[in-house]
């Protein structure tokens, strides 16, 4: 898919304006380019930070820190040379230039993990933990993800996949001996292997739900008639005042999202039109068509009535539209005199808060980190946290199962070790070990360019 074996380039860091902006070099010219870009004659000391001045042919760039990671103990396997210049676009472009006329190419997306993947540096599953290391937003997805980059996961798997080789290797053995049969293991005793076997997929499955909801999170659609304190409480969920809050209904006529952190899972809060019937004005009844919609894909919807004013029909309508949907429902401004008792009108259920003085808001944490996850709060790391590897793991886990059955049927050996071998494949295929091409390509792809 990438070529391997010329020299790649590009900026590492962020794109923006920082302190230090990070040039990476990785392939056999490394070291050639860092020179012709530092004219410096004298090798590069590895892992020690060298000062030098970094030119474009006859233009001087920047004074830069050089530091050369010797293959194979760089991040890619390959001799890579880091410039460490000022974060500047344009100085890192021009960096990045110069590397690019003293022959390195401009590396691909994810291309310096593929190389590391290539080289043997880290698995699959690793290189995917970079990509969510990189992307995570909460502490409990960078935890999860930086458990897999350490090897947790793999380790837990080779495992199996080792256990899986043994047992293999026993009952192909046995069919050497055709006339006896499981000569090498006895049915009884490769059934309860193969159990013990799915026992531990199983073990990593345990938390795969909560894992994925950590990995990819969810949307959580707030929604009330205008003025309830929507956006009031947006911005409480948020942490910054980022929604617009006005005395005027009717404000927030376009979708505001904002990230945040509920229970360790990345949460998409939405901030809708205010719901309302009377509405003439075009833009907020396409801001309402939107917030319906937007309700209809929601995870949860967060129903935000306003306490202080009496409930009104589209109140209760939005109550009777939701009542099958997974949802939160808040009495906000609990913080003035109510005017309808929360426990009578809408079955007990509205969480008093108030967005004005904070009341509450840890209660609607926990009801929200509840409607989302089904069940209690948990801030455990989960082991498996992607789609893929768990669709793979159920996989194995399912063949494993077959095979158990079989072998404690009694059922020659052939019949047993095609499962087997389905369950190696789906395990080496989590670790890539056996994963077609396009699989691997479109893993990559979603890299950003640098990593
Ligand atoms: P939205 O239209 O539902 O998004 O409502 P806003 O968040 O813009 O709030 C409407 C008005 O109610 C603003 O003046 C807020 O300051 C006020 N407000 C929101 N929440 C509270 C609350 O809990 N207590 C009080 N007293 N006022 C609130």
């Amino acid at each position: 898919m990438f070529s391997s074996d010329d020299t790649i380039v590009a900026i590492a860091t962020p794109a923006g304006r920082g302190g230090i902006g990070i040039v990476r070099i990785s392939g056999q010219d490394a070291v050639r380019v860092a020179a012709t870009l530092s004219r410096r004659r004298q090798p590069l000391e590895p892992r020690y930070a060298t000062l030098a001045r970094i030119a474009a042919g006859p233009v001087t760039l920047d004074q830069a820190l050089l530091t050369f990671f010797p293959a194979p103990h760089s991040y890619t396997g390959e001799d890579v040379v880091e410039i460490s210049a000022h974060g500047t676009p344009v100085l890192l472009n021009g960096i990045v230039r110069a590397a690019l006329a003293a022959g390195a190419r401009l590396a691909q997306p994810g291309e310096f993990t593929f190389r590391a993947f290539l080289r043997g540096r880290i698995d699959l599953v690793q290189a995917e933990a970079v990509r969510d290391l990189v992307e995570s937003v909460t502490p409990l997805q960078a935890r999860a993800a930086f458990d897999q980059l350490e090897g947790t996961l793999t380790a837990e798997i080779r495992e199996v996949d080792a256990a899986l080789f043994e047992l293999t290797a026993r009952l192909e053995a046995s069919l050497d001996f055709p006339d006896e049969g499981y000569h090498f293991i006895d049915p009884g005793g490769a059934a309860a292997a193969i159990r013990r076997l799915a026992g531990m997929l199983d073990g990593l499955l345990a938390s795969a739900a909560h894992g994925r909801l950590v990995r990819e999170g969810l949307q959580v659609v707030i929604a009330g008639r205008p003025n309830a304190g929507k956006s009031s409480l947006f911005n409480r969920l948020a942490g910054a005042g980022r929604a617009i809050v006005t005395e005027a209904p009717g404000t927030t006529r376009d979708l505001l999202t904002e990230t945040v952190d509920i229970d360790g899972i990345p949460v998409t809060l939405v901030d809708t039109a205010g719901l309302n019937s009377a509405a003439v004005d075009p833009v907020e009844i396409e801001g309402i068509a939107r917030a319906v919609a937007a309700r209809d894909v929601a995870a949860v919807v967060l129903i935000v009535l306003d306490r202080a004013q009496p409930l009104a029909a589209d109140d209760r309508r939005l109550l009777e539209e939701t009542e099958g949907q997974p949802r939160v429902v808040v009495a906000n401004k609990c913080d003035r005199e109510a005017a309808w008792d929360p426990s009578a009108v809408v079955c007990g259920t509205a969480i008093e808060v108030s967005a004005e003085t904070r009341q509450g808001l840890d209660a609607l944490r926990a009801a929200l980190a509840g409607a989302l996850t089904g069940r209690e709060p948990s801030r455990d790391v989960p082991a498996v946290t992607n789609t893929r590897h768990v669709a793979l793991l159920e996989a194995g886990r399912a063949a494993l199962e077959r095979a158990a059955a079989a072998a404690g049927a009694g059922i020659p050996e052939e019949f047993v070790l095609a499962d087997l071998h389905e369950a190696r494949g789906a395990l080496e295929e989590v670790t890539g070990r056996r994963t077609p091409d396009d699989v691997l390509r479109e893993i990559f792809a979603r890299f950003c360019i640098g990593k």
